[in-house]
């Protein structure tokens, strides 16, 4: 049941409201779909005090692929408190199932995102993944970006959710060691931040839209090892992706390296069903 406040509070952005109809699918907050006469429009409510900088980090982040023009993303209209949470509007994609077609697709337009070459690594604001905080710095070394404020930021946090022991969490030096070790140098691409299959939409003309990011410069490979980690986007979307990037395809190092990072923000949102899977990769890798 929406809270009749609520709805009133969307009104007065939307127009009279015909209809708010729950979507499922989201782990953060929730998710409707509400038909005004306006037309429909996709809404996110969280009652949390994190809910509005939460929401200005996804306006930003979609807002910042949009510009790129490489890659399709909602449009959004507007975020705003509400209570002690907040809400953001934007416009609701029709979705269809994805055919192999589209995949290619998407494979090819996020090669055109990562193809664009950035300065530096990270970015001037902290964001969020999930409902955790993302630091974020200028940074001109890949290896001390990743291994500070990606890894070392969620295993300091494991830690002090006493979900890792302090002998399990390795030097940030053997970090960006090991990084510099297995990493190749690329250049700064702008990331989704956090491509799983929940995070794509394909719009009825086929278009993919991205949707939820987590946006930061960094290695172009983090995405990809994202779409890896829950089963993967199929040998279309990767094969697409490779040619069009004209880079080689991930390897099992990198793959493990990136996907270290997702495992430990679920350690630290879900809890101990990550810890074996982290605890095989810092074991393998530090
Ligand atoms: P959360 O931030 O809580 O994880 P999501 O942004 O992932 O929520 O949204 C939840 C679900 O709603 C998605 O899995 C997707 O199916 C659907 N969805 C997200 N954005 C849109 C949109 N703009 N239009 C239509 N459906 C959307």
């Amino acid at each position: 049941m929406v809270e009749h406040n609520f709805l009133a509070a969307l009104q007065v952005k939307l127009g009279l409201i015909k209809k708010c109809l729950p979507v499922s699918g989201g782990d953060i907050s929730q998710a409707y779909r509400v038909i005004s006469r306006q037309g429909d429009f996709f809404v996110k409510y969280n009652p949390k005090p994190v809910a509005l900088p939460m929401f200005e980090a996804e306006r930003a982040g979609l807002n910042a692929i949009a510009l790129t023009h490489t890659i399709k993303t909602p449009a959004v209209y507007a975020v705003d408190k509400f209570g002690h949470g907040g809400f953001i509007i934007m416009e609701f994609i029709e979705s269809k199932s994805p055919s192999d077609q589209d995949l290619e697709k998407l494979g090819r337009r996020l090669a055109d995102l990562h193809k664009i070459r950035y300065i530096d690594y990270g970015g001037e604001k902290d964001n969020f993944i999930g409902n955790l905080t993302q630091v974020n710095r200028v940074e001109k070394s890949w290896p001390t970006f990743y291994a500070h404020f990606r890894l070392g930021a969620q295993l300091q946090m494991a830690q002090s959710k006493r979900l890792l022991d302090t002998h399990e969490i390795p030097p940030l030096s053997q970090i960006e060691h090991s990084i510099r070790e297995y990493i190749d140098v690329s250049h700064p691409s702008l990331l989704h931040g956090d491509l799983w299959s929940g995070n794509y939409l394909i719009n009825q003309d086929g278009e993919p839209v991205l949707i939820d990011p987590a946006c930061y410069q960094g290695h172009h490979q983090v995405d990809i090892a994202m779409t890896k980690l829950f089963g993967g986007f199929g040998s279309k979307f990767y094969h697409a992706y490779d040619d069009h990037m004209g880079t080689r395809p991930i390897n099992q190092a990198e793959t493990d390296l990136y996907q270290l990072y997702y495992l430990l923000v679920h350690l630290n949102l879900f809890g101990r069903g990550y810890y074996q899977s982290v605890a095989r990769i810092l074991k393998r890798y530090f």
